[in-house]
């Protein structure tokens, strides 16, 4: 069975990503958020970093619940900082917070941040399969969020996290993921 060049096969929380989770439209925003702060966390570090600390960054933050995230304070963050499961970087976890409570305020716009998120394909999947890292599409989404105030939603970030949660498709052609068909 093949799969898409940079799944790391040895690392079974990977492969399981690929197959299970990256490029499946997902709708649900407690999903949608989970991927946009993890998206965020990986700035500069590696995917599959992110991947082995997923299970320690819902222990840290309520499950990745943003009613209570939006909440946290200098104590909890001081509480994150001391937490040697997650990526401990300060300016990253007070933009957390900070794009908290832009999802929310996005929410509250437009009923909900799968219904702004899937708006700008009119809730189509776009197939791409190439090595590209932005598009026109992430360009305008990734200035939509910083003109809201959020941090941390460059292009490239905003890119990726597309084809996590499915908008945009890019698996390889000769993946057994291609086009979503198993
Ligand atoms: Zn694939």
């Amino acid at each position: 069975m093949k799969r898409c060049f940079w799944v790391n096969l040895n690392n079974k929380l990977y492969v399981d990503y690929h197959d299970l989770e990256w490029g499946v439209p997902k709708y649900d925003d407690h999903e949608l958020y989970e991927l946009l702060i993890l998206e965020m966390f990986q700035a500069g570090l590696s995917w599959e970093t992110i991947l082995k600390k997923r299970e320690n960054f819902r222990l840290a933050m309520d499950n990745f619940d943003y009613e209570r995230i939006v909440n946290y304070d200098e104590e909890k963050i001081n509480e994150l900082m001391n937490n040697k499961g997650i990526i401990r970087n300060r300016r990253k976890i007070e933009a957390t917070i900070n794009n908290t409570k832009v999802f929310l305020s996005i929410q509250k716009e437009y009923g909900s941040f799968a219904n702004f998120i899937w708006s700008f394909t009119n809730n189509d999947v776009l197939y791409i399969d190439s090595k590209i890292t932005h598009n026109e599409l992430s360009d305008k989404i990734s200035n939509i969020l910083k003109k809201k105030g959020m941090k941390f939603v460059g292009t490239t970030i905003i890119y990726s996290y597309l084809q996590a949660i499915g908008v945009i498709n890019s698996h390889e052609c000769d993946c057994f993921k291609f086009k979503g068909l198993t």
